[in-house]
């Protein structure tokens, strides 16, 4: 046996997001989704500090604006991750029945996919065969497909990674605000959260491979912008004391 067809499978599996690719798709996620946290959670606990100086009111919103954001990534992630996951066991049954149907129709069709990476037609067809002898729902699944059968991203794993980061990010804004004494909360919160973007638009700007400074700009900048207009609005509507 030689060793091609472990080869081809191993570049189609990591040409098509897997592998590396995947980890860092995870790691981007976690990143955007603290990002998330600390914007959205900063920008609702400066608002609330706007309007009064109760912390118990500052707790409440921190905590609750936590748990809501956290809930809703959640849930929309469980939701994105299930309809991917039905369309690819969709295509896997398609392509289990395909194969049961018209098994020759599929090694030609492999070994046609194989010669377009770059095999000549002998060693394609030869690894077409082996292939397709090893376990050829795999190798469809792979080297068509562009997706491991064994490793389909599971629902529940991907919603409670987005809950996670989300609420890692939080966190920070809600203690910041509550913990230091009344006179310094909003400037520990401010400088503390422009820090944490800071550094959120520098990995996430690493991870993209792109340069870093106008990503941290933009990053803080939106940050800053969102505490602005809640604080901003807060401070109106506390003023009217409402
Ligand atoms: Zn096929």
């Amino acid at each position: 046996m030689t060793d091609a067809p472990e080869d081809i499978d191993a570049s189609a599996h990591e040409a098509h997001g897997g592998g590396l690719g995947s980890r860092l798709n995870w790691l981007r996620a976690a990143v955007l989704g603290a990002n998330d946290g600390v914007v959205s959670t900063a920008g609702l606990v400066v608002g609330v500090a706007g309007a009064t100086e109760s912390q118990a009111a500052l707790l409440t919103a921190g905590l609750a604006g936590l748990l809501a954001g956290s809930m809703s990534m959640a849930a929309g992630e469980y939701v994105s991750v299930s309809t991917q996951r039905d369309s690819e066991e969709a295509a896997l049954a398609q392509e289990k029945r395909e194969l049961r149907e018209d098994p020759e129709a599929e090694l030609a069709e492999l070994t046609g996919l194989l010669a377009a990476r770059g095999l000549s037609a002998d060693v394609a067809r030869e690894a077409a065969e082996q292939l397709t002898e090893r376990d050829a729902l795999r190798a469809h699944a792979r080297v068509e497909l562009g997706i491991d059968p064994d490793r389909l991203t599971i629902p529940w794993h991907a919603a409670a990674a987005s809950f996670l980061a989300f609420t890692v990010g939080a966190l920070l804004p809600l203690l910041a605000i509550v913990l230091p004494p009344a006179s310094a909360r909003l400037w520990v919160t401010v400088v503390s959260v422009l820090a944490a973007l800071t550094f959120t638009g520098w990995w996430s700007a690493r991870l993209g491979e792109a340069p870093a400074g106008r990503a941290i700009l933009r990053n803080v900048a939106g940050g800053a912008l969102a505490m602005a207009v809640t604080y901003g609005a807060g401070s109106l509507l506390g003023a009217t004391g409402i």
